[in-house]
């Protein structure tokens, strides 16, 4: 006597695999960030006086993000920031600091080396 016959009649279910293809259409639309970005409390305040040298045109300048945007979208550096739009806000983040402080660098050098100018410390 064998009961085997009826404990190996499988158990699946053809359901599942619709539900992967809807969240892939989902994740297709553009998303809007719903998350609320925390401000320092010392934003309503916050001056802009601080300006930062440009890398490319060693213009200074308050926002360099906004400065790099328009100005030099063709470089490769900025077009690579660009590129990540607001995907991966961390690493834009990181370029942008790198490209602020390579500009800082260079202007102070010069700064150094002329002896003439305002240093830029990174603060
Ligand atoms: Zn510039």
């Amino acid at each position: 006597m064998s009961s085997d016959d009826l404990v190996s009649v499988a158990s699946y279910t053809d359901n599942d695999s619709h539900v992967s293809d809807l969240q892939d259409e989902v994740d297709d639309l553009e998303t809007v960030p719903t998350y609320a970005v925390a401000h320092a409390s010392n934003r309503e305040h916050r001056k802009w006086d601080k300006k930062y040298s440009c890398y490319f045109c060693k213009a200074m300048v308050s926002r360099l993000p906004r400065h790099l945007y328009s100005m030099h979208s063709s470089e490769s550096e900025v077009a690579a920031i660009m590129a990540l739009g607001n995907s991966d806000k961390v690493k834009k983040q990181m370029l942008l600091t790198k490209l602020r402080n390579i500009g800082s660098y260079v202007h102070n050098n010069e700064v150094l080396k002329t002896g003439a100018g305002e240093l830029s410390v990174v603060c």
